[in-house]
């Protein structure tokens, strides 16, 4: 079996009403998606992530110009051996960003194969289940307006409540006084200890301000506080983990085992967080479990993508040990964005319902997932 055929489709459309996480306004939804085809005629597909402010042809030309040569003519099987060729070949210009986040989409592409190969759930082919169904968390709070917010947050709040949500994860860092007033009344409109709540400042702050902001959550019982410095600053993590009583989230802007593998190093987090779409594919986050179980730190996968972006983080959760082995062990959660995306559900033909406050974890070939080409189409800006 040989891979024929490698086609990208970008998808973006604009967003009615464009809403802000500490980094900038959202206009747009966008994704980079890649389908790899076989002389067989089997078919996968993939997702690089692409952020909010992230321009999905970056990845598209990566996978295009960069990748697509080296898969044509390969033995889609081959995963790990095309990971080390994705990767070594574009070492000199890659390593991070959106280049990993293109390794990340085809790596997927190449499990999905694998599974219909197969006939067995990409988590069958990861050695199993540890779970069938995952209780997703609603991320939302996004700011329509921008500051003095928290009214419209705490009756949104109520909104992910009524949907069935019993965990959700708030965006801050639109100011540590506005973010303070926000949680106080989100917590007092809940009203419900039993609610998981988690906050997220996507590096908004500096490392006294990040600080400044943690003691002031700490009474809230957070299952994490989610990058609360820059990327970059590993020490400024591992000093938040020192002096806060919270467990520190990231690394959804990491990438590889070799990028975890610093911050791991240097004790940054208690949470790590890849997303499948830019941490290097299944292939690398299963690598980076197994440093972080070796690490002590627990991992807890990041997804803001489409339909397929979350089939795999479905199945790498199906496949994800708890760090601590116990009775009762805390299990990982599924993120579950909330804010508007037009063509995320469309994407496939079954999409996700939640049941009894839980998402079942799909059981079919590879991710278990049918995509659908008419919505493909309708979004489609590469044709
Ligand atoms: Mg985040």
């Amino acid at each position: 079996m040989k891979i024929s055929a490698v086609d990208i489709f970008v998808l973006s459309t604009p967003l009615d009403t464009p809403f802000a996480f500490s980094q900038g306004w959202v206009q747009r939804r966008s994704a980079t998606l890649v389908r790899v085809t076989t002389d067989d005629g089997l078919t996968g597909w993939g997702e690089a992530f692409a952020q909010g402010l992230e321009p999905p042809e970056i990845a598209a030309a990566v996978i295009e110009h960069a990748l697509k040569p080296l898969l044509i003519g390969r033995n889609p099987l081959d995963i790990s051996v095309l990971w080390q060729s994705m990767y070594t070949q574009s070492r000199d210009y890659g390593r991070k960003g959106s280049v990993i986040s293109a390794i990340s989409a085809v790596d997927t592409a190449l499990w999905d194969i694998s599974g219909h190969f197969y006939q067995q759930p990409v988590y069958q082919l990861l050695g199993g289940a540890h779970r069938t169904s995952v209780k997703p968390y609603a991320t939302g709070f996004y700011r329509l307006e921008g500051q003095n917010e928290s009214a419209r947050l705490s009756e949104e709040a109520i909104q992910h409540r009524d949907a069935g949500f019993s965990a959700m994860k708030i965006k801050l860092g639109f100011g540590v006084a506005d973010d303070i007033a926000v949680m106080e009344a989100i917590n007092k409109a809940l009203d419900d200890p039993a609610i998981e709540l988690m906050v997220d400042s996507n590096h908004a702050y500096g490392r006294s301000e990040a600080l400044k902001l943690g003691r002031a959550l700490e009474q809230y019982n957070l299952r994490w506080y989610e990058e609360p410095v820059v990327p970059e600053d590993i020490e400024g993590y591992a000093e938040l983990r020192r002096k806060l009583d919270v467990p520190i989230a990231g690394g959804e802007n990491e990438h590889t085992a070799y990028g975890f593998n610093q911050l791991f190093r240097q004790d940054a987090l208690d949470i790590a967080q890849p997303d499948i779409g830019s941490c290097g594919g299944i292939t690398a986050a299963r690598d980076i479990i197994a440093l972080a179980q070796s690490n002590g730190v627990a991992v807890n996968p990041h997804v803001w993508g489409s339909a397929i972006a979350q089939a795999a983080s479905l199945q790498l959760i199906a496949a994800l040990p708890v760090p601590n082995h116990s009775l009762y062990a805390q299990q990982p959660i599924l993120e579950y964005d909330r804010s508007s995306h037009p063509f995320r559900q469309q994407l496939i033909t079954a999409p996700w319902a939640m049941q009894g406050g839980m998402i079942h974890i799909p059981d079919g070939p590879g991710l278990g997932i049918e995509v659908r080409m008419d919505t493909v189409a309708q979004y489609q800006v590469n044709a």
